[in-house]
């Protein structure tokens, strides 16, 4: 199937952008998303404005304790070493697991965010990280907690005028220990269930546990499931209501792995 008609606009600076937004176009970053609901027709817009070719867009910028990750980094810069440190570290070894490397060589980091599929690699993992989203429309610019920013299923705090800009996380110290664990049926496929947990010493852990055709569930304190890993992550995933007993179990398996990978 091929998409239905639209026109194509590439924006030259970020108010030409958020113009095209205004006017109702759909903002494309990598199109590994948007691409096939065009072609599915899943997604008929008039107009699609091509981000990628804006001042500042993709890139990492180191400013004193902030690392600033443009919206149009892609996957594969990420996972090659574009972010610098333990943090980079961390990242690379998420990034090189999403999809298949040509999907990565286009797809973003704030496409994957700004889409919130809830089994997405970025959406599990960046609720993580004590950062922020750096969101721009009309009125400027403003900053949304990492934790806070998807709200649902292809939901996000963005609103209908506004752009993702950029990621900002803190610089990590190398002692940062860090647990990690996803479950596909098959490398590259979408994930079934995502959990991580990132320890930064001097500060309580953070856990995420994700692709639960919901919002992430994020703990701003996981000390309890760092401290007993199968138990909390039972606890925690019997909250939940979830009616799979086959979703429970990786959910719970996801949880535990995560904290016993960073222990
Ligand atoms: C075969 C295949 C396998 C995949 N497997 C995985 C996987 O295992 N894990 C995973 O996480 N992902 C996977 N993906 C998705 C991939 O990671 C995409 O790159 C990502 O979901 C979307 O990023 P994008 O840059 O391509 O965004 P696009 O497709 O261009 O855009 C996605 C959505 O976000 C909006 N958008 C994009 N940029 C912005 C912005 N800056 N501000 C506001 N809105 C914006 C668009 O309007 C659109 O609604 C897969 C994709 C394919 C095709």
């Amino acid at each position: 199937m091929k998409p239905a008609a639209f026109t194509y606009a590439r924006p030259a600076d970020w108010n030409a952008a958020l113009a095209l937004l205004g006017e109702g176009a759909r903002p494309v970053a990598g199109g590994q998303s948007l691409g096939p609901m065009l072609n599915l027709r899943l997604a008929l817009p008039e107009a699609v404005a091509d981000l990628r070719h804006l001042p500042g867009y993709a890139g990492v910028e180191l400013a004193g304790e902030v690392v600033r990750i443009g919206a149009g980094t892609t996957h594969a810069a990420i996972e090659d070493g574009a972010v610098p440190g333990r943090l980079g570290e961390i990242l690379a070894s998420v990034a090189r697991r999403i999809a298949y490397r040509p999907v990565r060589n286009r797809g973003t980091i704030g496409g994957s965010f700004a889409h919130a599929d809830p089994a997405a690699d970025w959406v599990a993992v960046l609720p993580a990280f004590p950062g922020h989203a750096v969101l721009l429309g009309p009125q400027g610019e403003r900053r949304v907690p990492l934790a806070g920013f998807v709200l649902g299923v292809f939901e996000t705090a963005l609103r209908a005028d506004e752009l993702l800009r950029a990621i900002e996380l803190p610089v990590l110290p190398q002692a940062t220990r860090w647990g990690h664990w996803k479950f596909c049926r098959k490398p590259g496929e979408f994930s079934k269930a995502t959990a991580c947990l990132l320890a930064v010493p001097g500060a309580a852990p953070r856990a995420v546990l994700a692709a639960l055709d919901a919002a992430p569930l994020v703990l701003a304190d996981a000390a309890a499931l760092r401290a007993a890993p199968a138990a909390e992550a039972a606890r925690l995933v019997a909250t939940l209501g979830l009616e799979d007993p086959w979703r429970a179990s990786l959910a719970r398996v996801a949880l535990r792995h995560a904290a016993e990978a960073a222990a």
